[in-house]
């Protein structure tokens, strides 16, 4: 039975290109069938809004770009933006292919939206770059190089800061389109990152974390359930040790303690439980972090991590 409940899902780079794989388009595609087939059976009960990561997209296209001295470069919030459109074709083709199979009747519509998140300028992320991004470049390409490097576990590479999401332009647009029962995917990549100069947006070198970027949205649209999907059965204690221990169900209180004291890193699980505590603590009813395979269980509060108040 449809709730009219809103939940939305946010897909980790890992739902298009696992580990281990060259991260080819068809295999891009064949990734997102055992996803896209669980979200079709939750478009019955539930209004819904995805969200996905572009970590390895943009880094393709900043790899294309590094091998083109004639091409003049594109900065980031065009390479973002690039990858909202094949991220969003991507997803849509492959649910609508399921929603079809399916035989949801009235058939459901999907639209992909460009999204731009705003930053503020004077975030003190602008002051320190620390996500890596890109290719790693050779140490010629690493002294040359136009934009801050850091020295990663994997070699040289490219850094850019990541500002705190404040509010997402299209909040409103994407409200009136989960109204009228659209299925939409946006805030790819975190959504485009902004700072507004008086009446005008601009777009800065920044990638936004996709997972605060969806908490942000959730809370200004209305959001009850939210999912964030990746590569792990949830959120561990002692993650990777002998004595690792999956969180099934935790309080917000609990999830700001085990924060706090460092459980979790960040720029991967800690990010994650942030947003979840984000989304809870503005009124959200439940979230969790889950795996691939385990998104319909999950958003139903029986599989990963599941996040309550
Ligand atoms: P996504 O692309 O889905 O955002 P991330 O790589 O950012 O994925 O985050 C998921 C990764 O976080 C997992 O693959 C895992 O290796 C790592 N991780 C780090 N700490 C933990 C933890 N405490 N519990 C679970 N996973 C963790
Ligand atoms: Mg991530």
């Amino acid at each position: 039975m449809p709730t009219h409940d809103t939940l939305l899902l946010a897909f980790g780079g890992n739902a298009l290109i696992r580990k281990g794989q060259a991260g080819t388009i068809d295999e891009q595609l064949e990734n997102l069938t055992l996803p896209m087939r669980q979200v079709a059976r939750l478009a019955r009960e539930y209004r819904l809004i995805i969200t996905h990561g572009n970590g390895p997209q943009v880094g393709d296209l900043l790899n294309r770009q590094e091998c083109c001295p004639g091409a003049a470069p594109l900065p980031l919030e065009i390479l973002v933006a690039q990858t909202q459109g094949q991220i969003g074709y991507m997803i849509e083709s492959t649910l609508d292919t399921e929603l079809m199979a399916l035989d949801a009747s009235p058939q459901k519509s999907l639209v992909s939206l460009i999204s731009y998140a705003v930053v503020d300028k004077n975030d003190p992320a602008f002051l320190t770059p620390t996500k890596p991004i890109g290719p790693i470049l050779t140490e010629n390409q690493a002294m040359s190089a136009p934009y801050p490097v850091k020295k990663t576990a994997k070699g040289m590479r490219r850094v850019v800061a990541s500002p705190t999401p404040l509010t997402i332009v299209e909040k409103r647009e994407i409200k009136k389109l989960i109204e009228q029962d659209f299925i939409v995917i946006c805030c790819g990549g975190g959504g485009i990152p902004v700072v507004r100069e008086g009446r005008k947006f601009c777009g800065v070198d920044a990638v936004i974390d996709k997972d605060l970027a969806s908490a942000c949205l959730a809370h200004e649209v209305g959001v009850d359930v939210f999912a964030i999907v990746t590569d792990v059965a949830g959120a561990y204690l002692n993650y990777g040790t002998p004595d690792q221990e999956l969180l099934t169900h935790i309080s917000v209180t609990e999830a700001e303690n085990y924060l706090s004291t460092g459980a979790f890193p960040d720029g991967s699980m800690g990010p994650k439980i942030q947003a979840c505590i984000n989304f809870i603590k503005d009124g959200g009813k439940r979230a969790v972090i889950c795996p691939m395979d385990e998104i319909e269980t999950a958003v139903k509060g029986r599989a990963g991590t599941v996040i309550v108040p």
